[in-house]
């Protein structure tokens, strides 16, 4: 039984943990792996004269070469793994330490501002370094299906120039939940652009395969996918551009992150990405298909993706929505009230984002029909009667 396995669910019975997008609690195995490393070997890496220092350091390296097999890497002898806080500073590095110096006067990049704002400002950053040093970038907004909040492929192919030298991308978005459908970027800018994926929101909640999706560098946050927080991963290959390398000196890697992480990709592994994605899709299904029986609210997001199966957009398991006349900052407060732990706020995206807050709920293996069962019996009394 998977939610067994999650203490701090099953020691609060009277608690449903809905926020699952903004991190994600921890099973038993990865609690024992951190208590392990820190009882047993806990020591720097990379210094060793010592075995605790040496078996750290082999940690750290097979928790990369962890990270590739998890990720489906189609070329593990060539790719890099860097670790990281998460994903705003995996971001943030490609783009000051990798993407400023692939760029020249007249260059283009193109940019998705629905996005989290962890993937929209680091690149601004970088046409801002640039700047200083007179080389202008042109900065491309990546253009949505209004219908859908899909990016707009055919929009895509038409801002494309030869002067196109990067995208930045997401791999299911932190906001409608829906697969953004990256493959379909990647034949929109044909072989030679570099991608750099925002995976925050899909490792650990479904199966990732880098071989399929084919992009430069994907980075994700260790805590979304059931590890400490602190420990995420930039995921790089050097075959467009140069070989992505942070700059300066690098200190004591987050060891007992590190450790944490690679016991929360055996656990996924043993779980079943597959099994996890089903599940959780089949969940927020299930809210959804409530809440459209529910006037007061709005799903927002694409509308023909609202089923558990949707060829447009596959939806997964984050469901947001709006009362008509309840802010939704007081909704949280009030489903908080009856137990429900979701958020509820502008959910960080980016400037060409919804403008006015929601109420997200974000699912995991570890949450129960019978919860959203519950959370629709307390919105359904929200909604005034007819
Ligand atoms: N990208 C997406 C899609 C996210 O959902 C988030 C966090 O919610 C981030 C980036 C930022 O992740 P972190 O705060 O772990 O750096």
């Amino acid at each position: 039984m998977i939610r067994a396995q999650f203490p701090i669910i099953t020691s609060h019975p009277e608690l449903a943990y809905l926020d699952s997008a903004a991190t994600a609690q921890k099973p038993q195995p990865v609690l024992d792996a951190v208590h392990h490393y820190l009882t047993t070997s806990n020591a720097n890496a990379g210094r060793g004269t010592y075995p605790w220092a040496n078996s750290t350091t082999a940690l750290i390296e097979r928790v990369r070469e962890r990270v590739k097999a998890f990720l489906d890497d189609p070329d593990p002898a060539r790719s890099q793994v860097h670790f990281v806080s998460g994903t705003t500073e995996g971001l943030r590095t490609v783009a000051l330490d990798w993407l400023v110096d692939e760029l020249a006067d007249g260059d283009e990049i193109i940019v998705p501002f629905a996005d989290h704002e962890a993937n929209v400002s680091p690149w601004l950053e970088a046409r801002d370094v640039l700047a200083r040093r007179n080389i202008r970038v042109g900065v491309r907004e990546m253009p949505y299906q209004e219908s859908s909040g899909d990016y707009d492929i055919s929009a895509l192919a038409g801002l494309l120039t030869p002067r196109t030298r990067f995208v930045a991308a997401t791999h299911v978005h932190h906001v409608y939940g829906g697969d953004m459908n990256v493959g379909r970027i990647r034949e929109a800018v044909g072989p030679d652009v570099p991608i750099a994926l925002d995976a925050a929101q899909s490792v650990g909640h479904l199966p990732v395969s880098l071989r399929e999706l084919d992009v430069d560098f994907a980075v994700f946050s260790g805590h979304k996918a059931l590890a400490l927080p602190g420990s995420g991963a930039v995921w790089s290959r050097g075959l467009r551009g140069a070989e992505f390398a942070p700059r300066g000196w690098q200190g004591t890697p987050n060891t007992v992150g590190i450790a944490s992480l690679g016991a929360a990709l055996d656990w996924l592994d043993g779980a079943g990405p597959e099994r996890i994605e089903q599940w959780t899709v089949g969940l927020a299904a299930r809210l959804t298909a409530g809440l459209r029986e529910l006037p007061p609210y709005e799903v927002v997001g694409c509308q023909l993706s609202l089923a558990e199966r949707s060829a447009v957009q596959q939806r997964h398991g984050i469901v947001t929505f709006r009362h008509s006349d309840i802010e939704s900052v007081d909704l949280g407060f009030i489903l908080f009230s009856h137990g429900f732990m979701v958020r509820a706020d502008g959910l960080c995206q980016g400037r060409a984002g919804e403008g006015r807050s929601s109420v997200r709920v974000s699912l995991h293996a570890y949450n129960t029909r019978e919860e959203v069962d519950r959370l629709l019996e307390v919105l359904t009394s929200l909604a005034p009667q007819s």
